[in-house]
């Protein structure tokens, strides 16, 4: 529900001098927005006392406190999600301050889908002259293709990955793996996603795969020589798919499970992951580091995010944007307050 709340002043209420306040240009709807949505709060954070929704927003800062070191007044903008890393455990000084017991959203104090937001500078990046807001707003779902693709499974030039789920953030997921020389690249996905799919090849799929009426496993044979994927990587967010990651993976591949929102999924470990010795990856969120490649490469131009932009609505219109958002015909909607 869209609710009215005071303007945010820095110095005043909890705003402290290392905040910025940024004018929400746009703002994407993910898929853990559409959750929320669609089931309600997960358990994890019922015990909050208050969550907004919104977190992929490009915008202008409009206010900078005196101690918001190297943003100012006027600069276009992207911010990270996650806030409130200490920077001094392990996991903060190993590139992982996302995952830091410490850290915690932005969402928690304010969501995105509004007007103005009040965030700590250091969190605040600045996006590229030649980058639009539109594809600004595209930048966490790069970065988490980043962290998936790059940190996780560390993919090499010549090395055959498999995408499984043709969302906005599987396609981010293709570019970054041709960007990265992988060959052959392939995008799976459902036959209600037939649009994805040929949005996936005009991006540069080599091959794409509809799971409901083709056979996953004879057409991997086929790409592959017999082989099996190097990589292989699940973000239809499907238990299904996490299954059918482990059965086209190659011996000593790697699968990484970057895909939410599934309940509990039984694998056959012996057979699937010890016989094969395969190397299974957890991936969650966007650390720091993800985000300043993916600054880094919007700056290459080398991005193709256009398409990945299916509708642009008022925020007044969030029903009919996240019942679009829902639908596989869809891929991602931005709101602008
Ligand atoms: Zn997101
Ligand atoms: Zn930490």
């Amino acid at each position: 529900m869209l609710e009215e709340i005071p303007e945010p002043v820095i110095g005043k209420t909890v705003y402290s001098p290392e905040d910025v306040i940024v004018e929400v240009k746009l703002c994407g709807i993910c898929g853990t927005e559409l959750n929320i949505w669609r089931d309600g709060f997960p358990k994890s954070i019922l015990n909050v006392k208050q969550v907004g929704l919104g977190h992929e927003l490009s915008g202008v800062v409009i206010e900078a406190g005196e101690k918001a070191s190297g943003i100012n007044k006027g600069d276009r903008v992207v911010a990270e999600v996650s806030i409130d890393s200490c920077g001094i455990c392990p996991l903060c000084l190993s590139g992982r301050n996302n995952l830091c017991k410490f850290a915690s959203s932005f969402m928690l104090y304010q969501g995105a889908f509004s007007k103005y937001l009040p965030l700590p500078a250091k969190n605040v990046h600045k996006i590229p002259d030649k980058t639009s807001f539109e594809e600004a707003a595209l930048c966490q779902p790069l970065a988490i293709a980043i962290n998936a693709l790059e940190l996780r499974a560390k993919v090499k030039t010549g090395e055959s990955v498999a995408i499984l789920g043709p969302g906005p953030i599987g396609l981010c997921l293709l570019q970054i793996a041709k960007l990265s020389g992988a060959w052959p690249v392939v995008v799976t996905g459902l036959k209600a996603d037939e649009k994805r799919l040929e949005i996936a090849k005009t991006l540069g799929a080599d091959f794409t795969i509809n799971v409901d009426e083709e056979d996953l496993f004879q057409r991997t044979k086929d790409i592959t020589n017999f082989e099996g994927f190097d990589v292989v990587v699940e973000i239809a967010g499907s238990g299904k798919a996490v299954n059918q990651a482990l059965d086209i993976v190659k011996t000593c591949g790697r699968v990484v499970l970057a895909g939410a929102g599934y309940h509990a999924v039984e694998i056959d470990a012996s057979k699937k992951i010890m016989v094969k010795q395969i190397d299974l990856l957890g991936c969650r969120g966007d650390p720091t580091i993800a985000w300043i490649k993916t600054l880094r490469l919007l700056e290459t131009g080398k991005l193709n995010l256009k398409p990945i932009i299916s509708d642009i609505l008022p925020l007044s219109e969030w029903e009919e944007g996240f019942r679009l958002a829902n639908s596989r015909n869809s891929l991602k909607v931005l709101l602008q307050p």
